[in-house]
């Protein structure tokens, strides 16, 4: 099953829905950071969270979602924008190699390499200041924090459910559902969107069973009516440029520039995002070392 996105929501209930698979695109995340089994899960949580919001994006909209905790994986964050009638997303990992056993209950122990922390969600608009929401993170499983955001920052009650199936081979099924309680939602309908959502598999279950998005959504949606249903190709891409990377070398100032020259003739830096490598010649890092002594 190819990545894919949708949206759709049911004006009569007032609950509006996203599901989507990632595999690929968590696939993708994986292979350019050299992500460990459980820092997988967790890159691969978020990206799918981010990826399910990004479809609600307009125009040149961004959204970024930003994990700081104090476990294993030294922060995690993830960022969609719209791209030719599609989501495209990026992530990264402080430690990529992030990894711990099973937790009791089998599953990737995606809190405990997260540890306790905030999560912090950046939205910026064509125009104007970006909007800027900070919660504590409620359990570090990811969904439950994406939940939590949802409920405290934007006043929005949701359900998400993320899943990453991880193997030393690599992904095998990735994907997300939202549900989200629009204000003045019928009551009724929300007590059976609850009783869906207890009933619901585990999302990784059913996408390595081969449901599409459709099915999804038919899983969460049951037979409520849904409108404007749309459905968005998703895939990992980067927003990185040459100019950006200079910017990042000059963070590490005059004095490691010229180490740096001196050193090599020719020198790489890679975009933390995707991993993509730019080569700076010696004479180039000089010309950036320079630029400290105006
Ligand atoms: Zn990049």
């Amino acid at each position: 099953m190819s990545d894919e996105l949708l949206a759709a929501s049911s004006p009569e209930a007032g609950i509006a829905f996203v599901t989507g698979i990632t595999t690929t695109l968590v696939r993708e995340a994986q292979s350019r950071h050299a992500l460990a089994p459980t820092a997988t899960a967790a890159v691969g949580r978020l990206i799918t969270a981010t990826a399910l919001l990004g479809t609600a994006l307009k125009g040149s909209e961004r959204i970024s979602l930003q994990i700081s905790g104090d476990g294993l994986i030294g922060g995690l964050s993830a960022e969609a924008w719209l791209l030719d009638g599609g989501v495209a997303a990026r992530a990264r990992a402080r430690n990529p190699l992030a990894d711990l056993p099973l937790n009791a209950r089998g599953k990737f122990d995606v809190a405990g390499v997260v540890g306790s922390g905030s999560m912090q969600v950046t939205k910026s608009y064509d125009i104007g200041q970006p909007y800027v929401g900070v919660v504590p993170l409620f359990s570090g499983e990811i969904a439950e924090d994406v939940a939590s955001y949802l409920a405290q920052s934007e006043q929005i009650p949701s359900i998400v459910a993320l899943g990453v199936l991880a193997n030393p081979e690599g992904v095998a099924a990735a994907g997300g559902i939202m549900a989200q309680v629009l204000p003045g939602a019928d009551e009724a309908a929300i007590a059976e969107l609850e009783r869906r959502a207890m009933a619901l598999p585990p999302v990784t279950q059913l996408i390595a069973g081969g449901a599409t998005a459709e099915d999804l959504m038919h899983a969460i949606a049951g037979d409520l009516k849904l409108r404007a249903h749309r459905i968005m190709p998703v895939h990992f891409d980067c927003l990185c440029n040459r100019e950006k990377v200079e910017i990042a070398l000059l963070g590490l100032g005059a004095d490691e520039l010229r180490h740096m020259a001196k050193e090599n003739p020719q020198s790489e830096a890679a975009c933390e995002f995707c991993k993509k490598r730019y080569e700076f010649a010696a004479a180039e890092l000089e010309a950036l070392a320079s630029k400290f002594d105006a």
